[in-house]
């Protein structure tokens, strides 16, 4: 700040602007209020050394789509050729997304409700992204606050931090599979908190939450008087004991804003197709003027492109239950694979399995380790010495741990937790 203003009495003109207070950075490392994983792996990244003739491993990102076995299926891949050779859509959307795609995803998404969907409680978004600004907007007003888990998903924080919107930290409990702490949520709750988030599954940490566990989360949300969140990006990537369920079957108890995409579960998140739907069949989102104000905020802003949406009643009727399992298939022996290995090095350790999404969390135990200073220098010399990225959990709001994501092929992840081994033990503390 104060730059332009600086550089604008250095000539005759003076200018007024200047740019808003955006910490994507280096320097956001340090005040980790509003910084980005894209931020922090790029200076991973920038850490690399040039000459190691070994391939990178990358373990940091959160889109597997340019490996192959996690190439899209051939339907949806059809189905957008098809979509764009109609002719029908190259055409603007309407403001909250063209009808036959709000109709799909209604009647998709009720397969797992205990009711069924309108296409007007669903709003199409430029991917999931976008939804999470669409929510936090129409939030946002002076003094209100909203509830986000810790580790978490850090586009939340950046983008509440934009429109001045003051968030609260509930933590998830690493000791419980990464539940929700329903007695800190209350402690953190007063009369100007509007919403809590949930993720489920689990970005960044690859839990799943039970059907009794999301039920207290919607039961504790009422007592309270506030709205659900629920981000289920990574909805049906489970592959542990337990199924994915969706807030919205608790819809009755307490009105949930379900955030979803096909980025993850079609693994094509460049498709940009999101939806932010209103899983409350009592219609209080409605009653309280949220869905006007979401209306409201879609008219203003840019929509999915119009092919792609036109794409979407194919794709979700035709995809078949094999790509799927496919999919599940691979993560389940990559998480698998991961955990396994992991738990044989002795400086890291996880503290449960994962069950969903593409991610673990991993602890590091500094006091193994010599020469470490914490969970981005890890990061900084893991990635200069062996040629691996791995997310800091500073990046997530866990200092000292590790975002792992095993979505990869299952030789190149083998590859890189043997490279994370020999680096552990090169800097084990010394007896
Ligand atoms: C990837 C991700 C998003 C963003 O989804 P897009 O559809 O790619 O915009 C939102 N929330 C979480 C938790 C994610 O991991």
């Amino acid at each position: 700040m104060g730059e332009a203003t600086e550089k604008g009495s250095l000539g005759e003109q003076k200018w007024r602007f200047q740019g808003n207070d955006v910490l994507t950075t280096a320097s956001a490392l340090t005040t980790a209020s509003a910084l980005t994983v894209r931020g922090v792996l790029n200076l991973i990244v920038d850490n690399l050394t040039k000459d190691d003739p070994r391939a990178v491993v990358p373990l940091g990102h959160g889109d597997p789509s340019p490996f192959p076995s996690f190439r899209t299926t051939a339907v949806a891949e059809e189905a957008v050729v098809e979509s764009l050779r109609s002719a029908n859509f190259n055409c603007y959307s309407s403001p909250v997304g063209i009808l036959p795609a709000r109709s799909a995803i209604a009647k998709h998404l009720s397969k797992d409700l205990p009711y069924t969907l309108s296409p007007d409680d669903v709003f199409l978004t430029v991917g999931c992204t976008q939804a999470i600004e669409v929510v936090l907007s129409v939030l946002a007003r002076p003094d209100a606050n909203v509830l986000l888990p810790r580790p978490g998903f850090p586009f939340y924080e950046a983008r509440a931090s934009f429109i001045n919107l003051e968030v609260r930290h509930f933590d998830l409990l690493p000791d419980r599979g990464w539940d929700v702490d329903l007695e800190g949520v209350e402690k953190l709750a007063d009369d100007n908190t509007l919403a809590m988030i949930i993720i489920n599954p689990g970005n960044p940490c690859g839990n799943v939450f039970s059907y009794g566990h999301l039920k207290e989360v919607a039961l504790v949300a009422k007592k309270l008087g506030i709205m659900v969140i629920a981000d289920e990006v990574y909805g049906h990537l489970a592959f542990g004991g337990k199924p994915f369920v969706p807030m919205g079957v608790f819809g009755s108890i307490v009105p949930v804003l379900t955030l979803g995409a096909m980025s993850k579960r079609w693994i094509v998140p460049g498709w940009r197709l999101g939806w932010l739907v209103t899983t409350d069949p009592n219609g209080i989102l409605k009653k309280s003027g949220v869905v006007e104000s979401i209306k409201g905020f879609l008219n203003i802003s840019p929509d999915p492109a119009t092919f792609i949406q036109g794409a979407v009643p194919h794709i979700l009727e035709k995809t078949k239950d094999d790509f799927f399992s496919r999919i599940i298939g691979t993560l389940k022996q990559t998480a698998d694979l991961c955990y396994e290995m992991i738990k044989e090095i002795p400086c890291i350790s996880c503290s449960s399995r994962p069950e969903g999404s593409m991610f673990v969390m991993v602890k590091l135990n500094l006091s193994m380790l010599e020469g470490i200073k914490d969970d981005i220098d890890f990061c900084m010399k893991l990635s200069k010495e062996e040629s691996v990225i791995v997310l800091p959990g500073t990046a997530v709001g866990m200092k000292n741990w590790l975002r792992v994501t095993f979505a990869i092929e299952p030789l190149s992840l083998e590859e890189g937790v043997k490279r994370i081994k020999s680096f552990c033990e090169r800097h084990a503390m010394k007896q």
